[in-house]
Parts: structure tokens; sequence; C-alpha cells
């Protein structure tokens, strides 16, 4: 679904509404433009031709009044590190970059929540919360992702198998519709049985129904203890089999992560680990100090009796940070591995059960296609990542990874999982979206037409 604006550039009376709500706060400058369209994957650059700064709900209401008005693109913009070209700007239009509604609102311990501002990002969230004795889990690698744009994406993380995705872990968010009317999706109770699920719907949307001005949040406290086991095995298939018995009988698994043996490669060279360089599981318990160190011990022989050629703990602090770094590296580990060429990253997810099967085939797929993909994988869910290595001037190895990656996704929805776990579909998997939704997919666009009847928001994504 294109804009019908296509080419025409934004209004010159538009600027000046603009400037008259946000003053300083509104920019043609043509660096700034092209640093807020799609900086992060392969995807063409298309950059808006203006950037506006909000720092109210208020202001938002403004900016959408005038989008509509003069009939021109809106396209919200949280740090811009979504992989999909969520932030591109096909038809042209307006960025509206959140990152100045930056206000941790309110934090209620006794209720285990909190409300932000959408601009908030993870990590700012998590250093606000850092004498309370609480923390928000869900952990996407880009440290610098906003709350408002991990909701958008339906984000998650290493943390999922244990706490969820953005999608339990929001309560409530305040959104500013199309028509520059302002709802509140949900309420801050625990749960409620009143009506359609406002807030779900506007999780994963993308920004292409309303504008996520305030969100609240879910809290957790803080496990009392934590242990951190890195198994190495000889095959991908030994890895998957020891991380699905794992995840189905020790209860305190928090984080289950899958790196092959590239990607182990990789992460040593930057973060000089010496680990060993098989596939590899990275398993974090989260729980009681008087029982946690025997769920490690359970742990241990679990994972040697799958296979492990070598185990590895590490319960102190230190020790744990610099290997879930070296984790949440692993993307720039592998970029830094084969300088020179870029990353396309694959999103498959499936269920626990055809896991090992989905990788498996996907293997083979990256050596008949003559490719170089390291895969990591939030395998407690699912899902995996195959990061392919692309020199984007090879037409050839282009051509050969549009077909591995159209591959793969449709071998994920054949196997009754998804072409995307977490990171979304943006400009970059539209197709697959038709495959998997099948005739749910007119009811998505009935969605859209409804709420956007003129297509302002993010037009060129997901529809
Ligand atoms: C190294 C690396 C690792 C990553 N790892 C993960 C991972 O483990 N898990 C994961 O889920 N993702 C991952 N990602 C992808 C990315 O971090 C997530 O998609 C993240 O949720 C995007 O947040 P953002 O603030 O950058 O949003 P942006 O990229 O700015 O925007 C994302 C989408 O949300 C919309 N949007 C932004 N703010 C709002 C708002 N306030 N209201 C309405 N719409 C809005 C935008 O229009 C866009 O469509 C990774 C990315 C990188 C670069």
């Amino acid at each position: 679904m294109h804009h019908d604006r296509m080419n025409e550039p934004v209004p010159a009376a538009a600027l000046m509404a603009l400037a008259a709500v946000l003053g300083d706060r509104v920019t043609t400058s043509r660096d700034l433009c092209r640093q807020h369209a799609n900086a992060v994957s392969w995807l063409p650059v298309e950059p808006p031709e203006v950037v506006v700064w909000p720092v109210s709900t208020a202001d938002v209401v403004a900016i959408v009044r005038i989008a509509a008005k003069f009939n021109v693109p809106l396209i919200p913009f949280g740090a811009g590190t979504s992989l999909e070209g969520h932030v591109n700007a096909p038809c042209g239009g307006i960025a509206l970059d959140m990152s100045r509604m930056n206000r941790v609102v309110a934090v209620r311990t006794a209720d285990l929540d909190c409300t932000v501002e959408a601009g908030v990002t993870r990590g700012d969230l998590n250093r606000h919360l850092r004498d309370t004795g609480l923390f928000f889990p869900v952990d996407p690698g880009a440290e610098t992702a906003t709350l408002g744009g991990m909701a958008s994406t339906r984000a998650s993380g290493t943390t999922t198998v244990r706490y969820g995705t953005m999608a339990d872990n929001v309560r409530s968010m305040t959104v500013v519709l199309a028509d520059g009317s302002v709802i509140e999706t949900g309420t801050r109770a625990a749960k409620s049985a009143a009506g359609l699920d406002l807030t779900q719907l506007f999780i994963g949307a993308e920004g292409t129904l309303g504008i996520i001005t305030e969100l609240t949040l879910r809290l957790h406290p803080v496990p009392q203890a934590i242990g951190t086991v890195v198994a190495a095995f000889e095959t991908m298939g030994a890895a998957c089999e020891a991380a699905m018995m794992a995840v189905t009988s020790e209860p305190l698994i928090a984080r289950l992560e899958l790196l092959d043996a590239l990607t182990i490669g990789a992460v040593n060279r930057k973060s000089a680990l010496g680990l060993a360089e098989g596939p590899s599981l990275f398993i974090e318990v989260h729980g009681a100090r008087a029982t946690i160190d025997t769920h490690i011990e359970a742990l241990d022989s679990l994972l040697r009796d799958a296979g492990a050629s070598r185990c590895q703990r590490a319960s102190a602090l230190e020790d744990r940070t610099r290997l879930w770094r070296a984790r949440h590296d692993a993307f720039w580990a592998v970029c830094e591995a084969w300088p020179g060429r870029s990353a396309v990253v694959s999103d498959a997810c499936v269920p626990l059960s055809r896991l090992s099967d989905c990788i498996i085939a996907t293997q083979a797929d990256i050596r008949d296609y003559s490719l170089v993909a390291p895969i990591v994988g939030h395998v407690g869910d699912g899902n995996f990542h195959a990061i392919v290595m692309v020199d984007p001037s090879d037409v050839s190895e282009m051509a050969r990874t549009n077909t591995f990656l159209d591959r793969l996704g449709r071998r994920a929805i054949a196997m009754g999982g998804t072409c995307t776990g977490e990171h979304g579909i943006g400009q970059g998997k539209r197709e697959l979206l038709a495959l998997q939704a099948g005739p749910a997919l007119p009811v998505m666009h009935a969605i859209k037409r409804a709420l956007d009847p003129s297509n302002i928001l993010n037009p060129g994504k997901i529809f």
C-alpha cells in the first residue's frame, strides 16, 4: 500500500505550520534526513524530506493534524535500529523523531510497573531502575532501541524464553491516531477482559496505525542469584537437541542462546574470550540463592549427557557480564570478521520441536548457495538468525541470497512457524507476510484502512 502523494514535495505551507508549533525542532537538512532513513540493513536508503522532534503528546497531535491536513506521510522514528527498512521514507514525508520524549514518567514498585515516554531507551530505563530492585527484561541487541520502537516491532531478546516479548510486557499505551485523536489502549490492571485488545493491535504495527507516545510497562524483580553455563558441541544438531532438552526440563532458564562455530570464532577475535570453537549454547538461569547451584549442576550434567564436549560456568558478575556482552556484540563481531561486506539478517522462528530440522536444512542451503552466513539464535524460543555477509555489488551473490532468504521464510512457515520472530515485516518481508497470513491478510488491510484511511502513517511498510 503506497501513499498516493508519490514524489510530491512536502508543501511549504506544511513546513510553516510545523515551525509555528515546534520552532527550531523542525529541519530539512539533508544530512539529518539521511540519518533518519534505514541505516542498519542492506535495503536502499530512502530519506524523509523533513525531520521533527516532538517533546509531548500535544506536539505529536499537532504534527499528525498537519500531516493529515496536507496529506503528507509521517514515519515514526525511535532509534532507527530496525532491520527491514522500517524507517525508510519511500514516499517522502516527515520523520517523527521520538528521542526527545525520553522521560520516565512514573515507577510504581508496589504495582511492578512503570510509565515511560516512547523515546526512552531500554538501556536508560534499566539504569533508571537500578536502585529499585526491579528491571525491564526485553533486550534486543541494540542498547539504544527505544521502548516505542520496541513495542512497534514487537521486539524480543535473549530473556524472552523466561520473561516474554514486548507483547507480554506492555500493559497499556497512549496512542495518537491518524486523525489526531488520543486513546489509551488499556489499563494498569494486570489483566482485563474489557473488549478488544487494542494494546496488542498497536504492538507490532510498525507505526502504520498510530503513534505511541507513552507506554505502561510490566517490571520484574531482579533475580536473587544468576548463573551462566557455556557448552560447546560437535554439531549444530547436537546443540539444538540439547537446547530443547534444557528448555523442557530446567525451569529456571532465563536465556538460551545458540552461536555456531563461525560466530564463536568472530566473537573470540573481537572479545578475546578463548571460547571452544564449536557450535555453542549460552545459558543463564535466574533463581534463589539457596537453590541455584543445584540447578546449575543439573544443567551441567544434562548438557554433558547431550554431548557437550566442554562446559564452562560463570557465576561472578564480571565473568557473566563479559560473556553476555560478547553475545550481544555477536552481530558486530561478525560484521568485523568480514570487513567490506554488508549483513542481511534472516529471522525465522519455528516450534521448538522443528528447530533442529530447520537449522540443518538452512545450513545445507548456505552451502548449496555458496554463501557466508554465521548463525546465532534465541533458540529457547525457536528463533534464529542466519547473518548473510554479502557484497551488495555482486549481482549473482545478491540473487542467491534472496533465493536463500525466500526459501528460509517459506520453510519456517511450512513448519508451522513465522518468517519473522522479532524483527518485523517493514519493507523486506511483505511477500512472505502475504504467504504466512493468507486469508488473514485482508483483515489486516481492513484494520489499516479503518484507522488510517489516507495512508499517511508509515506508508509502504507491512502492507
Ligand atoms: C545489532 C542489532 C541487534 C538486534 N537484535 C534484536 C533482537 O535481539 N531482538 C529484536 O527484537 N530486535 C533486534 N534488533 C532490531 C531492533 O533493535 C528492534 O527492531 C528495535 O525494536 C527497534 O527499536 P528502535 O527504537 O530503533 O525503532 P526504529 O527502528 O526507530 O523503528 C522501528 C519501527 O517502529 C516504528 N516506531 C518507532 N517509534 C514509534 C512510536 N513511538 N510509535 C509508533 N511507531 C514507532 C517505526 O516507524 C518503525 O516502523 C537488532 C538490531 C541490531 C542493529
